[in-house]
């Protein structure tokens, strides 16, 4: 025994419970994989993509790191976005921050010199670029939750500027930031944000 026989015993009683309220539930998904949504998220445990919008299994192509970052040269996920949007027909890319996000956290913090901080310098960066906008919050929780939303923001422009977007697609495709609140588990979509964040850009800019 692995020690994990629990998880292996849910797995039992949840497949049998969804062939029971879906019967043909599994033998469908085996054929094809039809997700109308890629979800681009934190790692974090309690922002899982599929429960917090109460969608089933083949809903959602899912892609997750720490705080949700969309880096440029980032194979992995750029991988997802094109057989996301080019081989599955995926329509609508959601990038999904959440507030108390600990990569956010970690960003504002004195570095650790952890592999993980290597990651979130690319946060750092975002709050360098937008320090004054972060300055203007009135304590350090108020500009935590300002950069993890001016965070999806930019990821969000990351997503429209990249080369999967950049053809055809681009025209198909509706890229969205939201922004999950751990203390009510409740959504909120950042479209203002995003579209302000040129508005806010320092000289240099976004493009
Ligand atoms: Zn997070």
């Amino acid at each position: 025994m692995t020690g994990l026989g629990h998880l292996l015993e849910h797995n039992q009683a949840w497949a049998a419970r969804m062939e029971r309220e879906q019967p043909g539930f599994f033998s469908r998904l085996v054929d094809q994989q039809r997700p109308r949504y890629l979800w681009i998220g934190c790692s974090d445990s309690r922002v899982p993509a599929n429960q917090i919008v109460g969608l089933p299994p083949g809903e959602v192509f899912v892609h997750r790191n720490v705080a949700n970052l969309v880096v440029h040269s980032d194979l992995n996920c750029l991988s997802v976005l094109d057989f996301a949007v080019n081989i599955l027909g995926v329509r609508d890319v959601i990038v999904c921050g959440h507030y108390g996000c600990g990569g956010i956290k970690a960003a504002l913090a004195p570095s650790q010199g952890r592999i993980v901080d290597h990651w979130v310098r690319h946060v750092r960066d975002i709050a360098k670029f937008y320090r004054e906008e972060l300055e203007s919050q009135s304590c350090p929780q108020s500009r935590e939750r300002r950069l993890c939303e001016l965070n999806v923001a930019v990821q969000v422009v990351h997503v429209r500027e990249s080369p999967v977007l950049a053809g055809i697609a681009s025209k198909e495709t509706r890229v969205h930031g939201w922004i999950y609140d751990l203390a009510d588990g409740l959504l909120a979509d950042l479209t203002p944000t995003v579209e302000s964040l040129r508005a806010m850009e320092p000289s240099a800019g976004l493009r």
